[in-house]
């Protein structure tokens, strides 16, 4: 998500002032800063080599307390990133709530038209076939030559003729048209399956089908069930509801890491000044040894 990446302001700042250049003395937070390494006095090699590891850790300390300061400060970049977790947040429960609220379509049932004519060819190809009222229905399964030898996989069934969409009562009104036309063929499709399958395991077929067994309105979001009882819509609104409820709890989680984090650096401000107070100490020591 943009700007979720954004540089903290701490690191922008210490990353804009070149640390290779000496800065003249100067007040911070009421320390005196050590004078500029070109005005040091002479200090024995040992005393340089100390003085060097020291500036070293006093370099890292600086990073670090800049870190714990900008965690006490309300303008800070975990606030920043919290906001925009939030507002991700936000947009997910108001997708969550749009979709608990939808109201379910007229429902429109199917006229119980027979589904006559149900046979199935067992020989290859494997076929079935049915009619229902003025259209007559093939599939047939598609060989699988890959498989042959192996392991039976089952082939693609493959409609040869037969229109579902023909089917859709001419009664029915223009915006619904189109949805149950897409859904006869999706049911119709099931339904030849069905046939294949049970055929295969010489099972009896389905007693005295009607088309209405093809769309039975689903009283939850009012579309149709396909042969067999499920619902698309449903299945497809279940596994949405399920996916904004996986990124909800992902996004809350980096929402109480990023506080965790704040706190972690807030708390390590008193060490960090303490130390920071200790080395300028040794430093100075170190520079301006007493004679
Ligand atoms: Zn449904």
């Amino acid at each position: 998500m943009p700007g979720w990446n954004l540089k903290p302001k701490f690191l922008q700042r210490s990353q804009s002032v070149p640390d290779t250049t000496p800065a003249p003395p100067m007040e911070t937070d009421g320390r005196k800063l050590p004078p500029p390494r070109q005005s040091l006095p002479s200090v024995a090699p040992e005393a340089a080599a100390a003085i060097a590891k020291l500036r070293s850790r006093r370099e890292q300390l600086a990073f670090d307390l800049e870190r714990a300061e900008s965690a006490h400060d309300p303008d800070n970049p975990w606030a920043e990133r919290i906001v925009l977790l939030d507002d991700t947040l936000a947009t997910i429960e108001h997708d969550l709530a749009d979709l608990a609220t939808l109201q379910p379509l007229p429902l429109l049932p199917l006229p119980p038209t027979p589904i006559t004519d149900v046979a199935a060819q067992r020989d290859d190809p494997i076929a079935v076939t049915f009619r229902i009222g003025p259209e007559g229905f093939r599939y047939e399964e598609e060989t699988d030559w890959d498989q042959r030898g192996g392991p039976v996989v089952r082939g693609e069934l493959v409609r040869r003729s037969g229109d579902a969409a023909r089917l859709v009562p001419a009664t029915f009104s223009d915006d619904r048209r189109e949805d149950l036309a897409r859904h006869l063929v999706a049911s119709t499709d099931a339904f030849a399956v069905d046939l294949r399958n049970r055929a295969l395991e010489a099972s009896s077929f389905p007693a005295a089908p009607t088309l209405a067994d093809f769309a039975e309105p689903c009283p939850v979001c009012g579309n149709w069930r396909e042969w067999g009882g499920a619902c698309a819509t449903c299945a497809q609104r279940a596994f949405l509801r399920q996916q904004l409820n996986s990124e909800a709890i992902r996004i809350a989680k980096e929402r109480d890491a990023e506080e965790e984090d704040r706190h972690k650096w807030a708390e390590r401000l008193p060490v960090a000044r303490r130390r920071m107070l200790d080395l300028d100490q040794q430093i100075a020591a170190l520079e301006n040894p007493k004679p």
